[in-house]
């Protein structure tokens, strides 16, 4: 089979059916742009379906935030129009130590109640489904958060693109390198894929942490690197209920709004002294629940070129152990994984022209799904 070259060629060819090629292919399609997409896989199974499916809008700040809050409609608005779960959940910041109540105390002082509204412990239990960890001070709920089933959002979203005109795909097809990138600004792009060459009025390349291993030269220079997670599924007590979103001292030291508190080094400083086990797999410990009501929990991280295969039983042990205290109660294991999304110290994500016509989109922190939309508009917006 040759590689289905759309005629005439479509205006944007997007490489990668992760959230971020398929946020960008949504955009085009929302400007009334013709798309073609390729993926070398049969279908997403990267970083966009091994995630919390949290859409960690508050914690974010700065230009972070903007877009997170641009996702987040961007999400709301193709739930339903491609019929996938995505629910105004907001999220539940669990305090446990004098610490974490002070950075959620001067986050709220600067967002305001309607967005971060600190509560109490009985609340926070609630919450939690009952029971808890006895240490539970207090929390916030961070109320423009929302969620998504990440095992179903991107192959609906797929789906529903696959109906709009002017929208194809070609699966199991490989990106391998720009070919002819045209003399001119206005000129098409001709990429070179395992089936041949393809050509569009433009190009975007969203291979999430692959990116070295097209575009070594990009990567490189931001030292793009692999950053892994291991995650699993588990099936709590009957009626666990957990609407929102949960997130703990650990994901304070880690999402920026919470981490750019004054509060915040005092409770790395605390973490360090009390959860040791913790900060050294670098944890941020959270938990989402699917509809199904099974509990995604997670994570650890560990960043390196080239990643063992292999999953440490002493990480998912600290990990598990860590979330039967949060939770106060004893839960099934039913899977667990690899997660892999890319990373730079640099900066949290790259828009950069490789070519003319030619641009690569790569998420390198672990917010891609927060700020997938808002991306692609800013993406389309430098054209
Ligand atoms: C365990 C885990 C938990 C996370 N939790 C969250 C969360 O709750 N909230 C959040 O905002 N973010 C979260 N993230 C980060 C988020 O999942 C990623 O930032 C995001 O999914 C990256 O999307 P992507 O489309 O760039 O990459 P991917 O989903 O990995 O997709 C890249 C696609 O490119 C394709 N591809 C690669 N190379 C080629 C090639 N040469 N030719 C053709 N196709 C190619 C792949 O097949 C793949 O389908 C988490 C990540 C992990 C791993």
């Amino acid at each position: 089979m040759t590689v289905s070259n759309p005629v005439p060629p479509a205006d944007v060819l997007i490489v990668g059916a992760g959230i971020i090629g398929l946020a960008h292919a949504a955009e085009a399609v929302a400007r009334g742009l013709s798309v073609h997409i390729i993926d070398r896989d049969t279908r997403a199974v990267g970083a966009s379906i091994r995630n919390f499916g949290h859409c960690c809008v508050s914690a974010q700040s700065g230009e972070l935030l903007e877009l997170a809050s641009a996702a987040r409609e961007g999400w709301l608005r193709h739930s339903a129009l491609a019929g996938f779960f995505a629910v105004e959940s907001g999220a539940l910041a669990v305090a446990r130590n004098v610490q974490e109540v002070a950075v959620l105390e001067e986050l709220s002082a600067v967002r305001g109640a309607g967005e971060v509204e600190l509560v109490g412990a009985a609340r926070v239990r609630q919450e939690l489904s009952g029971s808890g960890d006895p240490a539970i001070l207090g929390g916030a709920l961070l109320h423009r958060d929302i969620r998504v089933d990440p095992r179903e959002a991107v192959g609906r979203l797929a789906a529903w693109l696959a109906t709009q005109p002017g929208v194809s795909f070609s699966w199991r097809t490989s990106y391998l390198g720009v070919a002819d990138a045209g003399s001119s600004p206005e000129g098409p792009v001709t990429v070179r894929t395992s089936r041949g060459p393809v050509t569009a009025s433009r190009a975007i390349v969203c291979v999430g942490h692959d990116l070295d291993w097209v575009h070594t030269e990009l990567a490189e220079p931001f030292e793009v690197n692999r950053c892994a997670l291991q995650m699993a599924l588990v099936r709590p007590a009957a009626h666990t209920s957990i609407k929102r979103a949960v997130l703990t001292g650990t994901s304070m030291l880690r999402y920026p709004a919470f981490a750019e508190t004054a509060a915040a080094a005092a409770l790395r400083t605390e973490l360090e002294a009390r959860s040791p086990e913790l900060l050294a797999i670098d944890a941020n410990l959270m938990l989402t629940q699917r509809p199904d009501g099974t509990l995604l929990i997670g994570d650890s991280h560990h960043t390196e070129t080239t990643q063992d295969p292999f999953l440490s039983e002493a990480t998912s042990d600290t990990l598990m152990q860590a979330a039967q205290t949060l939770l106060g109660r004893n839960f099934e294991v039913l899977q667990r994984w690899q997660g892999i999304y890319a990373s730079s110290p640099q900066q949290s994500f790259l828009i950069k022209e490789l070519a003319p016509n030619v641009t690569a989109v790569s998420v390198t922190s672990g917010i891609g799904m927060t700020i997938s939309f808002g991306l692609a508009q800013k993406t389309f917006a430098q054209f």
